[in-house]
């Protein structure tokens, strides 16, 4: 397997953003850890907009919809613009609306928060569930205490901090009484970096659900999965050939790169360390790899 190139110095640098004209970057560990902006973060970003590229920011955080992830940036002090947001709370609402066509008198049941409701609002699809799923009644475990809604088509599950029984009971029983329930995943990732630790991410809510059934979800939206790039390529007429994925993890952002045909830059400022990518087991290898993504900001002076 080829070695990944690193991006040290300004000539590398020149000589990789000429590669490219379209640039997907994941948002923690990329641009910013939890509330801190990486170093030089916000000069790398305006030198590529100087330079004509654009810019899709993708996250596989599903507690925050674009609005969200908008207001997120403009705390932090950085330039956004409409249409540059591509979460994967967006990419779930994107993907029923446009590829699964679902229909307008049909509800997704959500299990998650309002990052996943705003975003089926923006795109008019009706939904039940989300915040007003609290506590299960475990004196009656009749159909009737479980309140199915008829015009339950689909569910939606991804990260909740509020997670409860009620709300797998649901989730299951619409998916177990009716096999036309579509059953998607706004992401799986197992775990997210958070506050110097790690906890467990929107795969892990879906989990038990999954046992429950015995199958997986039919469509899982999210990094390295291939519905969250054909929604991108659908909405934005990418060119694979000159769009770089720019991430921080292997088996999200990288294997999404490399799946899309896209080209991957890794930076070494999140979850993947260099010994990751040089071992001689390593099996998801970006195309180039760089200290920070900051580092870039060399260009400016
Ligand atoms: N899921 C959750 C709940 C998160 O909080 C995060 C990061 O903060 C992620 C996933 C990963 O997001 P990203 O794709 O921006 O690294
Ligand atoms: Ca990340």
């Amino acid at each position: 397997m080829s070695k990944p190139v690193k991006l040290s110095n300004a000539s590398d640098y020149e000589a990789f953003l000429d590669k490219y004209d379209t640039f997907l970057i994941d948002c923690d560990g990329v641009i910013w850890l939890e509330n801190i902006v990486i170093p030089n973060l916000r000069e790398v970003l305006s030198l590529l907009r100087k330079k004509g590229k654009n810019l899709l920011f993708v996250s596989n955080n599903s507690e925050k919809s674009r609005k969200g992830f908008k207001k997120k940036f403009e705390k932090l002090n950085i330039e956004i613009y409409d249409g540059e947001i591509f979460g994967s709370a967006y990419a779930s609402a994107y993907y029923l609306k446009n590829i699964v066509k679902f229909p307008s008198d049909k509800k997704v049941y959500v299990v998650g928060n309002v990052g996943i409701t705003e975003e089926l609002e923006s795109e008019g699809i009706r939904f039940a569930g989300a915040a007003e799923d609290v506590k299960f009644d475990s004196t009656d475990w009749t159909f009737a205490n479980i309140k199915q809604d008829p015009e339950v088509g689909a569910v939606l599950c991804g990260f909740d901090i509020n997670i409860n029984y009620l709300k797998y009971a649901k989730a299951y029983t619409y998916l177990h009484s009716n096999p036309e329930c579509l059953f998607l995943l706004t992401n799986d990732d197992p775990t997210f970096p958070a506050g110097g630790s790690i906890f467990p991410a929107g795969g892990t809510i879906a989990a038990p659900l999954i046992t429950a059934l015995g199958r997986n979800p039919d469509v899982v939206l999210g990094k390295p999965n291939k519905p969250m790039l054909d929604c991108i390529v659908q909405k934005l007429s990418l060119n694979p050939e000159r769009t770089c994925m720019i991430g921080d993890r292997l088996s999200t952002d990288i294997l999404f790169g490399i799946n899309g045909n896209l080209g991957t830059l890794l930076v070494l400022t999140g979850v993947a360390e260099e010994k990751d990518i040089l071992a001689e087991n390593a099996r998801i290898i970006p195309d180039y790899y760089i200290s920070s993504l900051g580092d870039i900001a060399i260009l400016n002076t």
